[in-house]
Formats: C-alpha cells, structure tokens, sequence
C-alpha cells in the first residue's frame, strides 16, 4: 500500500486551534492538541479523494503489531467511516493515555 504523506498546516474543525506543519517528512493528519481529524481521504492515507470533510473523532486506540506503533481509530461524524492513523509524537499524552483507558474499559465490558 502506497502512503501519500501530506504535510500540510491547518485550523482544526473542532478546537480551531491553528496546527503547523509536522516537518521531517511525517503526515499531518490530524490535530494534536484535540486529536480529531477531517475525513478528506477515501481509500488510501493522504488521497485526499473523500468529498465527505466530515470531522473524524477518535474512538480507539490499537497497536500495529508489524509497524510497532500505537494507531488513533477514527470514526468520521458524518458517514461513520473508520480509519487508523498513526499517534504523531507531539499529539497530547494525555488525551492519548485517555483514549486508551477508554478503550480498554470498553474492550473489558464487552467480553
Ligand atoms: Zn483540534
Ligand atoms: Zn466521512
């Protein structure tokens, strides 16, 4: 799978916080401060074919067991799609700890 890698700055949909560019050849794709996303990619990461923009909350948290890395599950608001990125390193420790406490209450209740 080819990754188109956008970086580009943005004034984030939900806590219209302005984000800069990431840098060092890393996608921005989505807001570090609050983690959600706009849904602008259709199939592939940075395709940028979606014709949706709706705002993508995060709602899971998984790890990519091949890449070694932690990915945010998005849940687009308007269409429901879903898709994982990967956690940038300046996105909020915080919020990103949450999301995973979260995550896994809701993977212990459902069993
Ligand atoms: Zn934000
Ligand atoms: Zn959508």
């Amino acid at each position: 799978m080819k990754i188109i890698h956008r970086d580009e700055a943005f004034i984030c949909q939900n806590c219209h916080t302005s984000v800069p560019k990431r840098g060092g050849g890393y996608s921005r794709d989505h807001c570090p401060y609050c983690l959600y996303g706009l849904h602008v990619d259709e199939r592939l990461p940075g395709d940028r074919k979606s014709e949706c923009h709706g705002l993508m909350k995060p709602t899971d948290i998984i790890y990519h067991t091949m890449k070694k890395t932690q990915q945010i599950v998005y849940t687009c608001s308007k269409c429901q799609h879903r898709f994982p990125v990967m956690v940038a390193k300046d996105d909020d420790k915080e919020l990103i700890f949450k999301l995973m406490q979260d995550s896994a209450i809701a993977k212990m209740l459902d069993v």
